[in-house]
């Protein structure tokens, strides 16, 4: 398959159909709709219903089949329901579901590259992200990627910026970060052990109990609209921002290459618009959510918000920048997403500045 033919197929092409209209000239050269049916699995890496991911999973299926008319039915299933929750992947490439939802950096196992769709340490904001997906090459690069898996890939919500995490007792300095042990998974758990801590990895439902017992010292999670729900405030008192280690990660969408071509052209831009319309409803959800969120947090349980001080941030910022070498030089993909990456920055980071920061600097 030519890197071409997939972003014939789905990328540019669909999102731009999409934007126009939701339907495009069929075989038969006439604008009609496709009369067949189909009934896809979507398996995602969420508990069932889990808010703003899980919830998102399902308003995105039931969308696509409104907007088919029902010849597009989606059936949804949460972590374990058909598969666990890191065997979407597979399932969806070797076809056991059409689609999955979940988040790219999961799967660094398989594609080290695959961190930069979802997030890496000190990278780009939510805004950013979908401006280097569709204006700055990061879209061709991640079909790429995912390629010689019979998967394509589409931008499918995006939680914002995230925390730096609970801790249990306070950070006053770098030193503090030394002997932690914190559940921090992917590349951000790389930089915190340079930093000196221990980074552990497990599945959502244990980390409230490991962090109440004291098996581990902090965690970070997601944001406030999640952290609230999963009770961690129970289990510790400080919670510190930004979330340096995920600062807008976007959520993927996963199609199982066969099934996409045997779908009607219409059909497949319905799926295409509905991802992009998902990739920014969610981000409108968490922006809400989280405000609330934090602030019952702060009123009601008496959590203590803190900023990481200027010296663990000075660190965890060179340690980031030597960690993406040290990974690009071990892999080519990386090494090109990287420089992919560093291009777009440098090319958007004066008018970002001008723009959006010194806007944000100035309303106070
Ligand atoms: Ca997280």
């Amino acid at each position: 398959m030519k890197r071409r033919d997939l972003i014939r197929g789905i990328g540019i092409g669909a999102a731009a159909v999409a934007a126009s209209a939701c339907g495009r000239r069929t075989a038969d050269g006439g604008h009609g709709m496709s009369t067949g049916t189909f009934t896809w699995r979507l398996v995602t890496t969420w508990p069932p219903n889990f808010p703003g991911l899980g919830t998102g999973a399902v308003e995105f299926a039931k969308q696509i089949e409104d907007c088919s008319g029902g010849r597009l039915k989606i059936r949804v299933y949460g972590d374990g329901e058909l598969v666990p929750a890191f065997e979407t992947f597979d399932a969806v490439s070797g076809g056991t579901a059409e689609m999955g939802h979940g988040a790219a950096y999961y799967w660094k196992g398989k594609v080290p590259a695959a961190s930069f769709f979802a997030a890496i340490p000190f990278g780009f904001v939510a805004q950013e992200m979908n401006a280097w997906f569709y204006q700055g090459g990061g879209l061709e690069l991640w079909q790429e990627a995912y390629a010689p898996f019979g998967l394509l890939p589409l931008p499918c919500g995006n939680s914002g910026t995230q925390m730096g995490g609970w801790f249990r007792r306070e950070i006053r300095s770098l030193a503090d970060i030394r002997g932690l042990k914190m559940r921090i998974p992917a590349l951000g758990g790389e930089v915190m052990a340079r930093a000196g801590a221990t980074p552990v990895t497990m599945p959502g439902s244990e980390i409230f109990t490991a962090l109440q017992t004291g098996a581990i010292d902090a965690t970070e999670w997601i944001g406030p609209y999640n952290d609230l729900a999963f009770g961690f405030h129970k289990a510790a008192k400080f919670y510190y921002y930004p979330g340096w280690h995920e600062p807008g990660p976007t959520l993927e969408l996963i199609i199982n290459r066969r099934a996409w071509d045997a779908l009607p052209a219409d059909l497949q831009a319905i799926v295409a618009a509905c991802a992009s319309a998902t990739n920014d409803r969610m981000s409108a959800e968490f922006m809400a959510r989280n405000a609330e969120a934090l602030e019952t947090l702060v009123r009601d349980h008496g959590v203590q918000l803190r900023a990481f001080p200027d010296d663990v941030m000075q660190a965890l910022r060179r340690f980031s920048a030597e960690i993406l070498e040290e990974n690009a030089a071990r892999d080519p993909l990386f090494r090109r997403v990287l420089d992919s990456v560093q291009a777009f920055r440098a090319r958007m980071t004066p008018y970002f500045d001008i723009a959006e920061r010194a806007y944000l600097n100035s309303r106070g």
